[in-house]
């Protein structure tokens, strides 16, 4: 049973018309030449020299726009994240609302999809409403639910599809992500129900007799180090399965946090066949190995595991030629004890909203894989396209969604968790200088990042505090 309190001082003023104009100066969309980009009302008003223009007759009459300098800048479409754990409610010693999504804006992510692993699961419209809700107050980034498929992530009878599709939060994306919705009769039937809403199945491809007691990648280095191994048929198996499935019912899967090069090729026979299949890699996935295991840090404990350095040349060749349609962080913060600890106590998971584009840059840009072009394209245009947002993941160009991030692409920091927004501390880069630097977020048109700080939310929340509205 959950219960819905509403806030002493809930906000609700609607931001987009009242947000002050901004004139970007000297920013490169997409890596292209600089040019000047005016943000009005929540959306893309002018580019190039109509830009500056038209913030000058602004100004004139009474309505300055802010300035920002961002020469040497990229300027990218706000990422859109798929696959976020916020655990609100239930686990607000992890992660609330609020810190994720500010977290998720540190990041360039102006929409993020909440998964309903949280306490109690979000598996009715009761709960999906209260995430959207908490969203909305935030004003950080838009929070998009995304409801169980199962009552209670259980796996043994189907939650609420309709009364969450048909709920203010319009839930159009379902998953049971942490657990693998292994009945197949289940699946076929979640898949069936899905179409009546145009809606997907996100399935955490994970066969669970097969990984019982599994700690970490089955492989050359499980063996050496006496670990209970987690094979990639587990996944594959799953997947192959699942495609399968789709196709016999003419519905739409998603495949989370693909990790295996194996997946891939199952993946990339289904499209051949036409099979209605989109799949997500996340950045860890495309940068770390099992090599890290062998420290026994249990910052490196995630669900899929870490895999080989075949995997992972694998999964960036994949998204880089569309097998793989985008990236997904997998954000999973936890508190300090459920991470500092023994390896086989750990909680699996890591964080990842605030190091997400430096990972990106570091694996696929830096490496000559994809071009800034190609990356909106994972990041932000591809994600929004499969939940169906018509406004949001779309081009820079006058009259679309203000919803863009500024990255300084030069600037190499070192990773350090302490000074995250996230809760979570859990970062596997902690230490490790990656490039490319979120130098300010814009959502509708509203500055929610600058200078690579929070700035304040659509409701007028700061990173302390709440600013009575
Ligand atoms: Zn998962």
């Amino acid at each position: 049973m959950s219960t819905i309190s509403q806030p002493p001082h809930a906000a609700s003023r609607s931001a987009d018309d009242a947000t002050t104009p901004v004139l970007i100066r000297g920013a490169r969309p997409y890596g292209d030449a600089p040019t000047d980009l005016l943000l009005r009302a929540g959306r893309i008003a002018a580019l190039g020299e109509q830009a500056a223009a038209t913030a000058t007759h602004l100004a004139e009459d009474g309505t300055p726009a802010l300035t920002v300098e961002a020469a040497g800048q990229i300027a990218l479409p706000g990422l859109v994240d798929l696959h976020t754990h916020l655990r609100e409610p239930g686990r607000e010693d992890a992660e609330t609302v609020e810190t994720g999504s500010r977290a998720a804006a540190l990041g360039g992510f102006t929409a993020v999809h909440a998964m309903a692993n949280s306490t109690p699961a979000a598996d009715s419209a009761g709960v999906v409403e209260q995430v959207h809700r908490l969203g909305r107050e935030a004003g950080w980034t838009r929070v998009q639910p995304v409801g169980a498929v199962t009552v209670g992530l259980a796996g043994e009878r189907l939650a609420e599809l309709g009364a969450m599709a048909e709920s203010s939060a319009a839930v159009r994306m379902f998953s049971d992500d942490g657990q693998c919705v292994h009945d197949p009769v289940l699946m076929r039937r979640a898949l069936e129900y899905v179409k009546a809403v145009d809606g997907f199945v996100a399935q955490h491809a994970q066969e669970p007799r097969l990984t019982a007691g599994a700690q970490m990648h089955e492989g050359a280095v499980s063996a050496e180090l006496g670990m209970p191994g987690w094979p990639a048929v587990a996944e594959e198996s799953i997947i192959a399965r699942d495609v399968l499935l789709a196709e016999h019912v003419g519905s739409r899967l998603h495949v989370c946090h693909v990790s295996t090069r194996g997946s891939v090729e199952i993946i990339r026979w289904a499209k051949s066949r036409g099979v209605d299949v989109t799949a997500e890699v996340t950045p860890h996935h495309l940068l770390l190995t099992d090599e890290q295991v062998r420290s026994f840090d249990p910052v490196y404990k995630v669900n899929p595991p870490l895999r080989t350095a075949e995997d992972v040349e694998a999964l960036r060749a994949a998204l880089a030629d569309g097998t793989i349609d985008v990236v997904g962080t997998d954000h999973a913060p936890h508190p300090e004890q459920a991470k500092e600890c023994e390896w086989v106590d750990a909680a699996m998971g890591m964080t990842g909203l605030e190091t997400a584009l430096p990972v990106l840059i570091a694996t696929m840009i830096e490496t000559g894989l994809m071009d800034w072009r190609r990356l909106a394209e994972v990041t932000s245009e591809r994600p929004a396209q499969i939940h169906r947002h018509a406004h949001l993941g779309r081009p820079i160009a006058v009259g679309e969604t203000a919803d863009l991030v500024l990255v300084d692409p030069a600037e190499r920091r070192t990773v350090r968790p302490g000074e995250h927004a996230t809760k979570g501390r859990n970062s596997p880069y902690a230490g490790r200088e990656l490039p490319g630097r979120v130098r300010a977020t814009f959502l509708a048109g509203h500055p929610v990042v600058l200078d690579g700080a929070p700035a304040t939310s659509r409701t007028g929340r700061t990173a302390d505090r709440t600013v009575a509205p």
